[in-house]
């Protein structure tokens, strides 16, 4: 079941892969938007009726830091961009867009993010938390999904198909760009841009693994005292090739990342428009 679950959330992912650099165009559709604005990369992904994946666009800034937006105009324009080159590719006018934010940051941030969606001139569908986006496409009945993003570590406990508790706790992927910047004497900027690129993983493993077994360590006290026998890894730092395995090895609990862990919220967003 699980197998077959992450199978589904592969398949669902490959397709959004392949709608960026070949959209689906058809003439007389309704099209529903997801925007999901992250640390690393803000992500437009397109749905049909039918809620498949039609096309999308992504583009890696700086508008967002730690799940908070830091440079309000500077969202409106990227999000305004990358839906004017959808609605170029597609031939239409985007009406319709969904958004996600971070658990329990409602009254701090959901009012900048519909903002910025609206300032974007979409009608706004639906505003949910990111594990709740991540679960419409994982669809946990029981487990834990492990956002690992820039500055934090979100846990969201499922039981039940129903998010039953949330955490998010220092330590993420800037942590992880810190240690590259110090061990290999570079700015923050050339090691985050390092540490991106698949080819260099490997390398990075050994140099990053105290930081990982610190994310290791804040999931296994996030989830003593519950029944989580399967972690289900997204967001960006989850995309660090090998990370997976030293978190199922450090914390025990079997764990399953699916191929691109930055997709699944931003597919999930576009799943509840
Ligand atoms: P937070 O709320 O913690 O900021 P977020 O959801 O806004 O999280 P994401 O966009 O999911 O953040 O993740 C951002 C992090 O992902 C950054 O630290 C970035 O360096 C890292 N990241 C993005 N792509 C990759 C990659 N290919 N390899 C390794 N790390 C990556």
């Amino acid at each position: 079941m699980m197998e077959q679950n992450l199978q589904t959330c592969n398949e669902l992912v490959a397709k959004f892969e392949s709608v960026i650099t070949n959209p689906i165009i058809k003439e007389h559709e309704t099209y529903y938007t997801g925007v999901d604005l992250g640390t690393a990369c803000v992500v437009l992904v397109v749905m049909n009726e039918k809620y498949e994946p039609v096309a999308g666009a992504y583009e890696y800034s700086d508008v967002v830091k730690d799940g908070m937006i830091v440079d309000y105009f500077g969202a409106i324009t990227l999000v305004k961009k990358l839906k004017a080159k959808l609605e170029e590719q597609l031939g239409t006018q985007l009406l319709y867009a969904a958004s996600a934010i971070p658990p329990d940051t409602e009254s701090l941030d959901g009012g900048a993010i519909k903002n910025v969606i609206q300032s974007a001139e979409f009608e706004i569908t639906s505003i949910l938390d990111e594990p709740t986006a991540a679960n419409n496409v994982l669809k946990i009945k029981n487990g834990a999904i492990v956002d690992i993003g820039g500055g934090t570590t979100g846990i969201s406990i499922i039981n039940n198909g129903k998010v039953v508790k949330v955490s998010d706790e220092a330590t993420g992927g800037t942590h992880l760009t810190l240690t590259v910047a110090g061990a290999m004497h570079k700015s923050f900027d050339e090691a985050e841009l390092f540490k991106r690129n698949k080819a260099h993983h490997q390398e990075l493993l050994p140099i990053l693994k105290p930081v990982i077994e610190k994310i290791s360590t804040i999931i296994t006290d996030q989830v003593a005292g519950y029944d989580v026998n399967d972690l289900y890894l997204v967001g960006g730092t989850a995309c660090l090739a090998g990370i997976e395995k030293i978190i199922e090895k450090r914390t025990g609990i079997t764990t399953h990342k699916p191929i691109n862990p930055m997709f699944v919220t931003p597919l999930g967003i576009a799943k509840s428009c």
